[in-house]
């Protein structure tokens, strides 16, 4: 048995892991509020829902991000299942957390072949993801992504439609920010003549870029765009532009894209520097950022992935999506006050046992209804009970103490334009279950 004393001698304090975060009430009104608004406007444009395992075989992850990017060269949780069998060097299986979702969600479609059923689907997720980064502002080591992928269409009118879900969703959040970036990769059958261009150039100024740019040079030279290296950032300034160099397909599909936002008047900028973090993207690509996380810039980011179902050993289908991270949403979200106050419809304040014993079944009818009442747990001044129904954001307050009791009546206080009014308590369960109603 523990005792108090051995309490007091007890081990040091048991801390979360660096870069691992509690979200807690007061801050997950917010979440739910951003994935309520994500659940509403994904279903508005046919997307469903699918949850996939947050662990995968590390092979998945490898094959589809690409061996020579950030994510699988240095930032993934990988460790050996217990599986191995008994005997000399045997390894168990190789399992990762996922570091993003569209390898699980193309996993998933080709190992259900769901294209067998109806190629065409428009699938979201939500959850968390893990890479072993440097933890800082708007960068943790578990972050969460809210995603979606659109399999089974090439055609330019779905990368637009992507891009209107996303605009869509930030307007019903009331921000002004992110802002729209676009690019496109080409395809495999004009980025490598692109890459030859882009290899030269970067050849010759290898000794300038860092040394992680300098390894996979010949491996993967766009990588090198995307560093985020003040010596790279210079040293690519006048690289050639992917732009200039598209096929007539490519040419004429980001011609379309940028024609429909257009016509929708979504705003945009062009960024041809733009290649993302992921080996797989080809044609579109994108990314929504703000000046007012810092360096932290990119709300969501995506794009089209024409090769990565066939290159998970499914048919040639192809593929565009996009991922969004929730904790940098929440930032701009506090940053522009546009925080979901969340909080409650009702605090019961009481005085005097006959009133609380008065109280507590009517609270109890309320919540059945869903109203969200809180009620006094301890006998206290009606002063301090006001300032818990303020800490607790209650958009309103009833007051019963023995002299209402008395009198037949509560008094319902409106905490936003501070009026009083006084209710029977015959009529006390209609007047709030209508106030909850309007
Ligand atoms: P960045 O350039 O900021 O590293 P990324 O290119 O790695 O982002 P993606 O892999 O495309 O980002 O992920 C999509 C979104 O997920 C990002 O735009 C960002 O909002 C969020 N995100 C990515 N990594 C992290 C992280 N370590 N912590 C918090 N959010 C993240
Ligand atoms: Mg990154």
């Amino acid at each position: 048995m523990v005792s108090c004393e051995d309490a007091k001698n007890s081990p040091m304090k048991i801390t979360s892991i660096k870069g691992f975060a509690d979200i807690f009430p007061g801050e997950v009104e917010t979440w739910q509020w951003v994935e309520a608004q994500a659940r509403r406007v994904f279903s508005a444009y046919n997307f469903a829902e699918i949850r996939i395992p947050i662990l995968e075989k590390t092979e998945l992850f490898s094959r589809s991000i690409g061996e020579t990017t950030d994510i699988v060269e240095k930032e993934m949780y990988t460790f050996e299942d217990r599986d191995a069998r008994a005997g000399a060097g045997a390894e168990g299986t190789k399992l990762t957390l996922r570091p993003e979702g569209t390898a699980g969600v193309v996993r998933a479609y080709v190992e259900a072949e769901l294209y067998k059923i109806e190629p065409v689907r428009k699938l979201y997720y939500l959850g968390p993801m893990f890479r072993r980064e440097r933890p800082q502002k708007g960068r943790m080591r578990q972050f969460h992504q809210i995603g979606a992928e659109a399999l089974g269409r090439g055609d330019p009118y779905i990368d637009a439609e992507i891009l209107l879900l996303l605009h869509d969703f930030f307007q019903s959040l009331g921000l002004t920010e992110p802002a729209l970036q676009i690019n496109s990769l080409g395809c495999s059958e004009c980025r490598p003549q692109y890459r030859a261009n882009l290899l030269a150039f970067l050849k010759e100024r290898e000794a300038t870029l860092c040394g992680n740019c300098q390894r996979r040079i010949d491996r993967n030279p766009l990588r090198a765009l995307d560093c985020k290296e003040p010596g790279c950032i210079d040293a690519t300034k006048d690289a050639p532009s992917l732009l200039d160099g598209l096929c007539a397909v490519c040419a004429e599909h980001f011609a379309t894209v940028q024609r429909l936002l257009g016509e929708t008047k979504v705003n945009f900028t062009l960024n041809p520097r733009m290649v993302r973090g992921l080996d797989y993207y080809c044609r579109t690509t994108f990314e929504w950022t703000t000046k007012l996380l810092g360096s932290q810039s990119a709300v969501a980011a995506g794009g089209r992935y024409d090769g990565l179902v066939e290159q998970l050993s499914g048919p040639p289908i192809p593929g565009v999506g996009f991922a969004m991270g929730v904790e940098r949403l929440t930032m701009l979200l506090r940053l522009q006050e546009r925080s979901d106050a969340g909080g409650l419809d009702l605090y019961f304040a009481w005085i005097g046992a006959p009133a609380r014993d008065w109280a507590f079944p009517l609270t109890h009818r309320l919540r059945q209804q869903g109203i969200g009442v809180e009620i006094e747990a301890e006998s206290r001044s009606l002063k301090s009970q006001m300032r818990r129904a303020d800490k607790l954001k209650a958009r309103a307050v009833v007051i019963l103490g023995d002299d209402e009791l008395a009198k037949g009546l509560a008094v319902v206080r409106d905490m936003a334009s501070k009026q009083q009014q006084e209710i029977s308590l015959d009529n006390l369960e209609t007047a709030l279950t209508a106030r909850k109603a309007n």
